[in-house]
């Protein structure tokens, strides 16, 4: 491996160390030491970036896309040791860090690309009427301009498309947002090579170094010391529901309060209607097996729970999916806590009365194998629990009734990223019911899909009411994820040579 570690953070463009270290937990791999963040790291690098702001708020489009595009190569580059460092730490396999660098930088240019397009910038003229009685009317424009510093929280399930160089770190700096990342602690070695990858594109670029830190975690104080910094002025999140909570009560208690965009818990439910029961049951079922067990199930799209109703179809689904899940072989989890965080939840689910063990996992230190559960839609009304995501491989089964007590369950959803229906001519009905309740619950709504994998377009939405995302009027993967970090201006009469150049 070409790359050398420095173990240190990158703070404007100068790597520093702290006084005391913490060792990396990678999954296979050398054990490497890093330095703790703290306060005093996040302080100067949020200094710095208000600092980068006075220019890079003000750079060009054509600036900021060769900016992102620089960033794209530079990670390119480091290709094979980026897949070596993350594969190690994660355990996820070499082929979808391969797949993730791919959806990392295509995001980079994506941006690119959209910034130069202008759209995003909704410009809007309401043209002077100095004649209107009674009033005249004044010369009003408005355009979105960047809200300055932003802090990202590195997401452990992805260490390079929602992390250090990831989707909400390149939605900011397309906007013109200068920002800080805290490092996630399961991967702060991938984290460290695509920061290195970062300062190069702004040595390249001639860009401010301020605009741009990665500060590494390993202590509580970090994120809170982010999140509480009177220059920050929005937070982009992927994480617990706990820890996002956690964070967001911290920005909205600030003297200022501030923006967090949490993308925290979601099932993701499915409802299978008759008619696509009868048709391809088992077939949908090993779908939904491929989609649950993916990446060890440790996606936000995760369709956790699939709900059907009782009768044979259901008892045929329930079978072909037991098979399904107990041939899938034990993979690692990304964290030991992430991996035995699983295992409570699923000790959890079973001890609520009403709910059947149908496969129970072999999980033990961090590899796991799938859980699958059953219960009825009375027992799955009655229990608020039923309804909260447990991170990984682990499948509920609901089995309602009627259509009736499947629109109840419907109903009862808390907000999700995602809900899919599975439907077939005849199925139309139930269909036409379910979809206006479930699009007040979800950000995405799918037919005869299955929700793991997430575009990256411009019609994507990747958040949804909460518990889902903390601002459901946002999402953090497609272009419109720039839109977290603009905010509408109006100039009003404002001379032409004073106007930002966008608006000339
Ligand atoms: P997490 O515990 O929410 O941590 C995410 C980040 O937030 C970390 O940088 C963490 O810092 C910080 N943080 C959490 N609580 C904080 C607090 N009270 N104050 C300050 N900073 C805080 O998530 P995780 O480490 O990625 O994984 C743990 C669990 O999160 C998983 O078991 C899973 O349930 C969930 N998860 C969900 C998704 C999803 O997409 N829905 C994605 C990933 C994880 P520290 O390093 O200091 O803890």
């Amino acid at each position: 491996m070409a790359y050398e570690f420095t173990g240190k953070h990158l703070i404007a463009g100068r790597w520093v160390a702290g006084s005391e270290t913490f060792s990396s937990s990678p999954a296979e791999g050398p054990v490497r030491n890093f330095s703790f963040g703290s306060a005093a790291l996040v302080d100067e690098a949020v200094r710095a970036a208000e600092e980068a702001f006075e220019t890079y708020g003000y750079s060009s489009r054509a600036e900021r896309a060769a900016f992102l595009e620089a960033i794209a190569e530079e990670i390119d580059a480091r290709g094979d040791d980026i897949t070596e460092i993350g594969s190690g730490e994660t355990g996820l396999p070499k082929a979808r860090l391969v797949g993730e660098r791919g959806r990392t930088v295509g995001q980079l240019r994506l941006f690119a690309t959209h910034i130069l397009k202008g759209d995003y910038l909704d410009r809007r003229h309401d043209a002077a009427l100095p004649d209107r009685q009674p009033l005249p009317r004044p010369d009003l424009k408005l355009m979105q301009r960047p809200i300055g510093p932003v802090g990202v929280f590195g997401a452990s399930n992805f260490p390079l498309a929602f992390s250090t160089a990831g989707g909400d770190t390149a939605s900011a700096l397309a906007a013109g947002c200068p920002v800080v990342v805290k490092g996630h602690e399961a991967h702060p070695g991938t984290a460290e090579i695509v920061a290195a990858a970062i300062d190069a594109a702004i040595k390249r670029c001639g860009v401010h170094p301020g605009v741009f830190s990665l500060v590494q975690g390993g202590n509580r104080e970090v994120g809170t010391a982010l999140v509480q910094h009177p220059l920050i002025k929005a937070i982009g999140f992927t994480g617990s529901l706990g820890g996002g909570r956690a964070l967001f009560d911290l920005c909205a208690k600030r003297p200022e309060p501030i923006p967090f965009f949490g993308e925290l818990g979601s099932v993701n439910p499915m409802f299978l209607l008759p008619q696509a029961m009868a048709a391809r049951g088992e077939a949908i079922a090993k779908g939904w097996v491929g989609s649950l067990t993916m990446g060890a199930g440790q996606f936000c799209t995760n369709p956790g729970i699939v709900v059907v109703i009782e009768g044979e179809t259901a008892n045929a689904f329930t079978k072909a999916a037991e098979q399904a899940l107990s041939a899938v072989a034990p993979q690692t989890m990304l964290t030991e806590g992430i991996a035995e965080a699983y295992r409570k939840g699923a000790t959890k689910i079973a001890s609520v009365e009403g709910v059947r063990s149908v496969l129970t996992s072999t999980c033990d230190l961090r590899n796991a194998t799938p859980y699958l559960f059953a219960t009825t839609g009375k027992e799955w009304l009655a229990n608020h629990a039923l309804g909260e995501e447990v991170f990984g491989p682990l499948g509920m089964i609901v089995t309602v009734t009627d259509t009736d007590e499947m629109l109840a369950v419907a109903r009862s959803l808390e907000g999700q990223l995602t809900a899919s229906l599975h439907l077939e001519a005849g199925d139309e009905a139930l269909g036409a019911k379910l979809l206006p309740i479930l699009e007040r619950k979800a950000g995405r709504l799918l037919a005869n899909g299955f929700p793991t994998g997430v575009e990256v377009a411009d019609a994507m939405v990747h958040g949804g009411p909460y518990p889902a995302s903390t601002n459901f009027g946002a999402t953090s993967v497609g272009t419109m994820a720039i839109r977290r970090f603009l905010r509408p201006v109006c100039y009003q009469d404002i001379p032409v040579a004073l106007l930002p150049e966008d608006l000339r």
